[in-house]
């Protein structure tokens, strides 16, 4: 029996929750922040400290934001995203956890997606609390940084860019429009914050009811995905990776698929569908 094979027969047995991580959005164009060893590429992402830390920072990281979103805004979910939908409805799997920002589950289809890092598509605003959409703060920050249109920056993962410094002094940032505070974030969970605590529990109940742990394209590098694999092994239940390289959670998986997960999943759905007939 092919591991494949093992993947289907398991998860026709069993309420299996699926933790997803870049990979699965990397054949929709979305970059991934690690190579095959699990080891972060490219320059530093800015650490939630720094974005707290003062006006330039936060100056640099919208101005760099702004031009990297219009790649984030026109992914496309791909097969993989669709495949999970279709498990889902189906009623193949008790639960979906992601480590991705970029909304190509809910736009695949899938529900109550518990998002561990947030979501880019909606921004928080650090004064008053209210989230606004993202869409609109784009459209705010376009009209108002007109000497930016057509500048071509080179793209970085989660819709950052690298940009002249000479250009991100000039930016105007966004402001709220309830409280007219300048510290608006976009609604993830940067390097160097915490998972909020509602949807690390939201998550970590699912663990512990599940009877599998599927975890597609990721490196289990961030430790709130971690110790979810963590928890479903210490209970003597299956963990599962597709996974094209090297992940943290190597030592507690039962097995591990090195194949692309738009090329697995596909096949896992096909099963579910003949089993349906
Ligand atoms: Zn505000």
């Amino acid at each position: 029996m092919s591991d494949l094979d093992r993947l289907i027969t398991l998860m026709a047995e069993r309420r299996f929750v699926v933790l997803t991580g870049a990979g699965i959005s990397t054949p929709s164009g979305i970059p991934d922040y690690r190579d095959s060893e699990g080891v972060r590429r490219g320059r530093a992402p800015m650490m939630y400290q720094e974005f707290l830390s003062g006006a330039a920072l936060r100056q640099r990281y919208w101005a760099r934001a702004m031009l990297g979103w219009p790649k984030v805004r026109q992914a496309q979910a791909n097969v993989a995203h669709q495949a999970l939908a279709d498990l889902q409805a189906r009623g193949c799997i008790d639960g979906l956890i992601t480590q991705n920002v970029d909304g190509l589950h809910d736009q695949a289809g899938s529900t109550e997606v518990v998002e561990l890092h947030g979501n880019l598509y909606r921004v928080l605003c650090l004064d008053c609390g209210q989230r606004l959409a993202r869409d609109e703060v784009q459209a705010v920050m376009v009209a108002e940084n007109p000497y930016l249109a057509g500048v071509d920056a080179t793209q970085a993962p989660d819709g950052d860019t690298l940009l002249d410094p000479h250009f991100e002094a000039r930016f105007k940032v966004p402001v709220c429009p309830h409280c007219h505070g300048e510290r608006l974030k976009p609604d993830v969970v940067f390097f160097g914050e915490n998972v909020a605590v509602p949807t690390a529990e939201r998550a970590m109940s699912l663990a512990h009811q599940a009877q599998g742990l599927l975890v597609v394209g990721s490196s289990l590098m961030a430790y709130s995905a971690f110790r979810l694999c963590r928890a479903v092994a210490e209970r003597g239940q299956p963990v599962v990776a597709i996974n094209l390289g090297k992940t943290r959670g190597d030592d507690l998986l039962t097995f591990k698929l090195p194949l692309p997960c738009d090329d697995c999943l596909p096949r896992v759905v096909a099963a579910a569908r003949l089993r349906a007939l």
